[in-house]
């Protein structure tokens, strides 16, 4: 089959999810249960959305039945849970079209031209296509993905190497801390000395910076990047008075928080509150009829941002599904226990 046939034909199946994040991932296994196939599209080139993209080597510890599981792990879980079920990956390409049938179903069309007719949507899309925040610094791109990165995908990189975290926040303190042991040294540099992070991560970061491991670079910003063809040698900084400190780098990895780029969905006719979808809590169903939003994405009073809201929310919109892709089958409630897990 040409690449242009393949491009023109609409692939079918039950439920679309618009997210490989974690909450998507948990509802292909819901939906599987209930004998509903699944096409998950997402704009990154792999699965796992945050947890892949943001902090795989990082310990997640508030997964209930799992004291401690790295994300890239509880990814790798979420995989084979849902394996059984057969779920189709559009990876790669963002949705950029919704567009309702006569007979209430959906054809989407991705920045592919991946077309998938279904019956039902799942936008799992956590923070939207999500990016991080650059720092204003003249020839960054030149470095970046060779020695700035905004994520840590391989903790033995920065093994021996100088490495200057920047920011105030959660990733910039854990980062830190994370790679303390590893790193020859580490500077954190912040415009202010208050920190948006966990009381005990801070008390651990000036531990370590009384041990000699972690210098704080306080207060100042980043101001310019000095090396060669894409390696870093260093990283120039300035306080509010203008004084100039220049750091010793092989790494920069500013921690800046992440841009919400909700994209296409703001155009998909959703109420929407503050750049988050708003979903009737009991069903996790949108403005729009056989829409359903679940995870970060998803808001309604009291939400939480946690894997385990996400996880919570997929199993309610796949129960809510049901109606809409078996019509004619009276819905009978069934542990796992019960039933095991069949795929047909
Ligand atoms: C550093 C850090 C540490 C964290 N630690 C914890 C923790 O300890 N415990 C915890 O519970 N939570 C933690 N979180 C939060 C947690 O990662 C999120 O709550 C979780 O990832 C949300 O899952 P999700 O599936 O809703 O969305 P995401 O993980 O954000 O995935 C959404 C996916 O949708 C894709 N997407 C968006 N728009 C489109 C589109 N139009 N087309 C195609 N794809 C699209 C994106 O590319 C993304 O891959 C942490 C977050 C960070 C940043």
């Amino acid at each position: 089959m040409t690449q242009k046939n393949l491009h023109s034909q609409i692939l079918k199946t039950d439920i679309a999810i618009i997210g490989a994040g974690p909450a998507g991932l948990f509802a292909v296994f819901e939906a599987g249960m209930l004998k509903m196939k699944c096409h998950v599209i997402d704009s990154l080139e792999v699965i796992g959305g945050q947890c892949s993209a943001l902090y795989p080597e990082k310990p997640i510890y508030d997964i209930p039945a799992h004291p401690k599981v790295l994300a890239s792990e509880l990814i790798e879980l979420l995989e084979a849970q849902a394996q059984p079920f057969h779920p189709v990956y559009h990876l790669n390409q963002s949705v950029m079209k919704i567009a309702r049938q006569s007979d209430e179903s959906f054809i989407i069309e991705t920045s592919k031209q991946t077309k998938i007719h279904c019956k039902v949507i799942i936008i799992a899309a956590g923070c939207g296509a999500f990016g991080p925040n650059r720092p204003p610094l003249n020839g960054l791109e030149n470095f970046e993905g060779k020695s700035v990165f905004y994520a840590v995908r391989n903790k033995s990189e920065f093994s021996g190497k100088n490495v200057v975290i920047a920011g105030g926040g959660d990733s910039a303190v854990d980062w830190a801390i994370n790679l303390a042991d590893i790193a020859k040294k580490i500077m954190v540099v912040h415009r202010r000395d208050k920190f948006r992070c966990a009381p005990d991560s801070l008390d651990k970061l000036h531990t370590l910076e009384k041990q000699g491991k972690i210098e704080m670079v306080i207060p100042f910003q980043l101001d310019g990047l000095e090396g060669d063809n894409g390696k870093l040698r260093q990283v120039i900084v300035k306080d509010f008075a203008n004084n100039i400190k220049k750091l010793p780098a092989d790494y920069l990895l500013p921690f800046f928080g992440l841009a919400m780029e909700l994209g296409e969905i703001v155009n998909w006719d959703l109420n929407l509150h503050k750049n988050h979808i708003t979903v009737d809590p009991s069903t996790m169903q949108t403005s729009q009829k056989n829409i359903y939003a679940i995870g970060d994405i998803a808001t309604y009073p009291n939400k939480l941002k946690l894997i385990l809201t996400g996880f919570a929310e997929g199993a309610s919109a796949c129960h809510s599904a049901y109606k809409t892709v078996f019509p004619d089958q009276v819905f009978h409630f069934e542990y796992s226990t019960s039933k095991g897990i069949t795929n047909n």
